[in-house]
């Protein structure tokens, strides 16, 4: 199978393209850089099946000779916090293109070749759910107008087109929806929980708690996630599968795992005017259509995640 992959320098989108190549995979990764970065693709550089395209999703998409038979769309800005560069809050117009424009056009490369077409969706189409866990059945609430919702409203647009394509045009699509996912090659200054965490506990720093750390979420280790978006791709399920850990926590749980793990006695900071605007309470994936129809569901826990985790940090501080 010859795949194309964008948002391929990001963190999910490297991972992606390493188990495609281990499958055997021709491989044409496509990013712009704008939150991703080279070194996350350097090891693939030389291998013959794999080819890089630095291009923005959001213009036409042109395919070398040859063409695809898969469309993974992963390419848009993926953190919320405001306080950093790389968080979609200060990329508004960017994250809005990549999920409206380069999903239009993403699909538009997969009709032409008749490919088949995985969307990476999010948990955060759900918004801040009145619905705990989160079945794929549940709409959603989502503030049309609020900060996040460059990034919640483009991902919804995004799963409305891909059906539509499939609807009208025929086409063979999936739709992942991702919960909060983490490993190797997080952008380290992306501003969201683990990594944030993790730096801060190496430099023996608090660890900063945003509101009163009582919000909850469900971490999933990388590898576990590639397995079901793989298993996904396989498979030919055109529903919205939710994929990730319900392995639920508080932030506060999070962090002390976190310090624990990396014996910093700094603890925590609580920083009640930081959390940003419409952050959800709770959320935990039910992941019954993963299992049932991937016959797929986690298997590293937290721990054992952030042990696998570290080493990166340690290396790229
Ligand atoms: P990331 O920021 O590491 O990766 C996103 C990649 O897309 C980056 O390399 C970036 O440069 C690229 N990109 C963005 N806009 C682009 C454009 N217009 N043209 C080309 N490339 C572009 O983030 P990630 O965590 O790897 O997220 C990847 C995908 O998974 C995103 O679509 C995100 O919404 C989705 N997702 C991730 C999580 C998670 O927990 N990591 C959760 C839910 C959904
Ligand atoms: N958070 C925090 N301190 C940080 C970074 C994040 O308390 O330094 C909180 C954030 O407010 C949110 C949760 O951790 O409630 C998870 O945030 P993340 O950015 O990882 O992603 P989200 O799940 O909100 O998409």
């Amino acid at each position: 199978m010859r795949t194309l992959v964008t948002g391929a320098a990001g963190f999910l989108g490297s991972h992606l393209c390493d188990r495609l190549m281990k499958e055997g995979h021709e491989v044409i990764g496509m990013d712009n850089f704008i939150t991703g970065r080279p070194e996350n693709l350097a090891h693939l550089e030389n291998q013959d099946r794999f080819t890089f395209i630095r291009h923005d999703v959001s213009d036409f998409i042109d395919i070398p000779e040859g063409g695809v038979d898969a469309v993974m769309h992963f390419a848009s800005p993926a953190s919320p916090n405001p306080n950093s560069p790389f968080g979609y809050v200060n990329l508004p117009i960017q994250t809005m293109k990549a999920g409206a424009l380069g999903t239009l056009n993403s699909l538009g490369v997969a009709r032409a070749y008749s490919a088949r077409f995985l969307l990476a969706s999010t948990s955060e189409i759900y918004g801040d759910p009145q619905v705990h866990p989160q079945p794929e059945s549940y709409w959603g609430h989502v503030n049309p107008i609020g900060e996040r919702s460059v990034y919640d409203e483009a991902k919804r647009f995004a799963e409305a087109l891909t059906l539509a394509y499939h609807r009208y045009h025929g086409i063979d699509t999936r739709i992942v929806r991702i919960f909060n996912t983490y490993g190797p090659r997080m952008r380290q200054d992306d501003g969201r929980a683990v990594p944030n965490f993790i730096q801060q506990a190496l430099a023996g720093k608090p660890l900063t708690i945003f509101g009163d750390g009582s919000q909850t979420r469900s971490f999933c280790y990388v590898d576990d996630l590639i397995e079901g978006i793989y298993r996904l791709l396989l498979s030919d399920e055109h529903r919205p599968v939710n994929i990730g850990n319900p392995d639920e926590m508080t932030i506060l749980e999070l962090a002390k795992t976190i310090n624990k793990l990396l014996k910093n006695p700094a603890e925590v900071v609580v920083m009640p005017d930081k959390r940003g605007e419409g952050d959800p309470q709770r959320r935990r994936p039910d992941i019954t259509r993963a299992q049932k129809v991937l016959s797929w569901k986690p298997t590293i826990g937290l721990e054992e995640g952030l042990q696998k985790t570290l080493p990166y940090f340690q290396e790229n501080t």
